[in-house]
């Protein structure tokens, strides 16, 4: 066994794989198999006779632990499926489920996500009587779920702003302690609470610790370099016994410390186990020479990393170009006409590209631009299935059945299909139930001594009726029955069926995806098949967690969302100063050398090729804004080759303009080169640019055909 695990591993690898005691340390940069080491040594912890049950693996999403389970049962049939390898919300959701009695915790409560979350502050914001404007929700949310990261509870935030003289945080800390009365009224927990109150089960209840720290001999988490401070203790808590905790990351690729990761852990790490054996990793064993060599010389520019030497034996058969666009819908074009000739030649298969950008909205041109390309794609992370106001509304439904005092499911469905009951008449409930502590569905019975009229309250209370008629089914009926009663009993469906639209057809389409999903659960997915089984599991679930979308496609992406990844062929786009590096970062150290780690990240996804594209103008909330290359581009040793090019274009733009013309068509293709409209390829894509006084600005055309007409002024001397 042992031979044949270390069999595909090299010397380093296997030394790591091979080391199952005391606390293990593999510091090594990308690509150099650190997921595939964990993967091997759980195998050959359980090929030495460790029982499933008592290894434990962490990582950042589901995506990564569904492919690390997967890994280890193929290594080890049969025996790998017991191992629990997680997410650390997933196990901590699981964990406070299992231990709610002794920590005097309703087993219920629910996972909010960060759209709920958002609602609860709306919530405090109001009720504080606190100026939306100058108190950005969003920004709130995220300082609360900050503290949250560092433990912190709403004194500790309301101590440290007092002494530094903080208003800002003095107010925050206001919403943030009204924020969990909510929650707990509400029987709800965040991403954040669900760390925080593990940790701080663990530490005041010693028997659980001794329970836990017994069970779980040994540990195992990759991605560590974005681990938090709350998760970092977690884990240094459960270790603290056995010390057989194995850590894997890379400085390099610490992209996270905007949501509170912080890379002082790796250093902790090895003070808090000063016996800790450490295994550097210097082979990559994923990207040509080319690509590897590039993406080490841009991060370099860091002075914050530890440096590392990277090398690879891989043939040499790489790329790595830069693509120049004239805007952010000619550099769809570009890559779509790369993908597509590569894809009709046999080349490559369309699920061997991926494009990564810095900002969810850039993926509105691709996605423009790819469906009349025919260019089959998924998108990982805007607007995620479970986003879409359809679901999160039979969502809402469920986590109301499941426990009827969550006030943000309530407000979400009460008038939803409409039952005549208006926003006043909300308000007023809700107002009514703060007075008396109770819960909106709690004040229901007492509507009209509410203030209610008596329509709007009698409406509630055949609402309440429909809810309650749940409540068997609701703890032995099948998650799928649920599902139908609600969508069909509340005449969801029936409004959206006579509404006829495309729209709601395609929210008809989206519900029963929603079905089919909730069946692939219960049969496949979970042992637990209860309500709350259900619940917790797509509240768990993350943006990078849409596996079965991508087959066949192109993957579309953010940066932060690919790592761990790999692809063949990699487009990373929008890389221009103020896109990427993003805003202001370029004038703060930090922030640029997090925005570098992030190109770092991206770069090294790439297998074989790797193009790095920008373009000199594009849209930004409706606005052209002419653009400079990134300093990425220049750092990865790149000249603006293409300036002579467009200075050409300009001149000529120029001597037309003497000509008397006031404007000028030039129909370019895809490399930049100019052509004449009736060289159109019927199978290529062109990119069409307009100069005008204002500027230039273009449009494409697709399949030969022009898709947006335009006049000019004398087409037959243009052309
Ligand atoms: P990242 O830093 O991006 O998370 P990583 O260090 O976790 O990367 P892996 O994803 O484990 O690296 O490995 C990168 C690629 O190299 C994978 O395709 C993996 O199968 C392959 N690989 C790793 N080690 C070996 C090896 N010894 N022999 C052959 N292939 C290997
Ligand atoms: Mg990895």
């Amino acid at each position: 066994m042992k031979e044949m695990l270390t069999k595909n591993l090299n010397p380093s690898q296997a030394e790591a794989v091979l080391c199952t005691e005391g606390p293990l340390i593999i510091f090594a940069g990308a690509g150099t198999g650190k997921t595939r080491v964990i993967t091997h040594r759980i195998a050959y912890l359980l090929s030495l006779g460790v029982v499933s049950q008592s290894v434990l693996a962490v990582t950042f999403t589901n995506k990564a632990a569904s492919e690390m389970k997967k890994r280890i049962s193929d290594l080890i049939p049969g025996v790998g499926v017991n191992v629990w390898v997680s997410t650390f919300h997933s196990f901590c959701a699981h964990f406070l489920r299992a231990e709610a009695s002794r920590i005097s915790l309703n087993p219920y409560f629910l996972i909010y996500d960060f759209i709920d979350q958002k609602s609860v502050v709306k919530d405090c914001v109001k009720e504080l009587n606190i100026d939306e404007k100058k108190f950005k929700l969003s920004i709130i949310a995220d300082k609360i779920s900050r503290a949250k990261d560092n433990l912190k509870f709403p004194s500790d935030m309301a101590a440290e702003a007092e002494s530094a003289g903080d208003f800002f945080g003095i107010t925050v800390a206001k919403i943030y302690e009204l924020y969990q009365k909510k929650l707990e009224r509400a029987d709800a927990m965040d991403f954040g609470d669900l760390i925080m109150r593990t940790v701080s089960a663990l530490q005041r209840h010693s028997e659980l610790l001794e329970y836990y720290r017994e069970k779980y001999k040994y540990i195992m988490v990759d991605e560590y370099q974005d681990t938090n401070h709350a998760q970092y203790i977690f884990i240094k808590l459960l270790a603290g016994k056995y010390h057989n905790v194995c850590v894997v990351g890379d400085d390099d690729q610490s992209v996270y410390s905007w949501r509170g990761a912080d890379i002082n852990n790796i250093l902790d790490f090895e003070k808090d186990y000063p016996n800790a054996k450490s295994v550097k990793l210097e082979q990559n064993y994923r990207s040509t020479p080319k690509i590897l060599s590039t993406a080490n010389q841009v991060v370099k520019y860091n002075n914050a990393r530890i440096s590392k030497r990277l090398w690879t034996q891989n043939p040499d058969n790489g790329s790595v170009t830069v693509l120049k666009a004239v805007n952010e819908n000619d550099e769809a074009v570009k890559i779509a006409e790369l993908i597509y000739s590569n894809a009709y030649d046999n080349k490559c298969k369309f699920s061997d590209y991926a494009v990564f950008y810095r900002t969810n909205a850039q993926s509105r041109t691709f996605e423009d631009t790819f469906r009349l390309s025919r260019i089959p794609y998924a998108i990982v992370g805007t607007l995620r299935f479970y986003d879409r106001a359809e679901i999160k509304d039979v969502i809402a439904y469920l986590k109301l059945i499941y426990n009827p005092n969550d006030n943000v499911s309530f407000k979400r469905v009460i008038n939803i299909p409409r039952r005549g009951i208006g926003k006043t008449s909300i308000e007023t409930l809700e107002n009514f139930a703060q007075l008396k502590n109770m819960s909106i569905w709690q004040s229901v019975p007492f509507a009209q001594e509410a203030g209610l009229t008596k329509g709007p309250a009698e409406a509630l209370n055949s609402f309440a009726q429909f809810i309650k008629d749940f409540s068997t089914l609701k703890n032995s009926g099948s998650v799928k029955l649920i599902v139908e009663k609600v969508i069909t009993d509340s005449e969801y469906l029936k409004e959206l069926e006579a509404e006829n639209t495309p729209e709601s057809k395609i929210k008809i389409e989206n519900i029963q995806e929603l079905i089919s999903a909730v069946d692939d659960f219960e049969k496949n997915r979970s042992l637990d098949k209860s309500l709350a089984g259900y619940l917790t599991q797509i509240a768990l679930m993350n943006d990078a967690d849409s596996p079965d979308e991508s087959k066949g496609k192109v993957t579309l992406m953010t940066l932060h969302l690919a790592k761990g990844l790999e692809f063949d062929n990699v487009f990373i786009c929008g890389l221009e100063e103020g896109l990427f590096p993003m805003g202001e970062s370029a004038f703060n150290d930090k922030e640029l050398e997090e925005e570098r780690r992030l190109m770092y990240v991206g770069m090294t996804r790439a297998r074989k090729c790797l193009y790095l594209c920008w373009s000199t103008e594009r849209k930004v909330y409706g606005k052209i804004i002419w653009n400079m290359p990134s300093r990425f581009i220049a750092e990865a040793g790149f000249k603006d080759e293409s300036a002579e090019m467009e200075q050409n274009r300009k001149q000529n733009f120029q001597n037309r303009l003497s000509q008397g013309f006031n404007r000028t068509i030039i129909h370019s293709d895809s490399f930049g080169r100019e052509q004449n409209f009736r060289s159109f390829n019927k199978k290529s894509f062109k990119a069409e640019i307009v100069y005008t006084n204002a500027g230039s600005y273009g449009y494409m055309s697709s399949g030969g055909e022009i898709t947006k007409a335009e006049r000019f002024d004398n087409p037959a001397e243009d052309l």
